[in-house]
């Protein structure tokens, strides 16, 4: 896609969270894993989350990928650190819904998703949207299974 058409604000700030990921790399210790990969970009996708009481005490991911899709997992890792697994599926559920408008996302629910609401632009660009998503899909098979991998 061509981020110039984005504006220039939400330009910047996912060019920051892709050229600075936060939480990129390995935990030494790790309760849930998952693997993805979105084969239309190449975008590969690993997330490593360190639950404890139902809580995300610590989340990285690996990997590689577009700008869009390394933006968004730095964004999606910022957004659901020290949340607990009930407010991480609900984050998911609302970045779908802001990607796809499938349901309306109240504000509440963006100012949750914090930067990662920014990326509701890219639904401009139908071919990245799997970009977008694949941070949140990853952490949606990573909370359910304690290790998974998918295609
Ligand atoms: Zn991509």
């Amino acid at each position: 896609m061509s981020l110039s058409k984005l504006n220039n604000l939400y330009r910047q700030v996912i060019l920051d969270h892709a050229q600075h990921p936060k939480h990129h790399g390995t935990l030494a210790s790790s309760t849930n894993y998952s693997e993805m990969r979105n084969p239309t970009c190449g975008d590969v996708m690993k997330i490593q989350l360190q639950i404890e009481d139902n809580t995300i005490k610590d989340i990285a991911f690996s990997g590689s990928g577009c700008t869009i899709s390394q933006a968004s997992a730095s964004m999606m890792a910022d957004a659901v650190i020290g949340k607990s697994t009930t407010e991480a599926d609900q984050m998911i559920q609302s970045f779908s819904d802001l990607i796809t408008d499938e349901n309306e996302v109240d504000q509440n629910a963006r100012e949750q998703l914090s930067d990662a609401a920014i990326l509701e632009d890219v639904k401009q660009f139908p071919a990245r949207i799997k970009c977008a998503t694949l941070a949140w899909k990853s952490l949606h098979l990573a909370l359910e299974n304690t290790e998974a991998t998918n295609d």
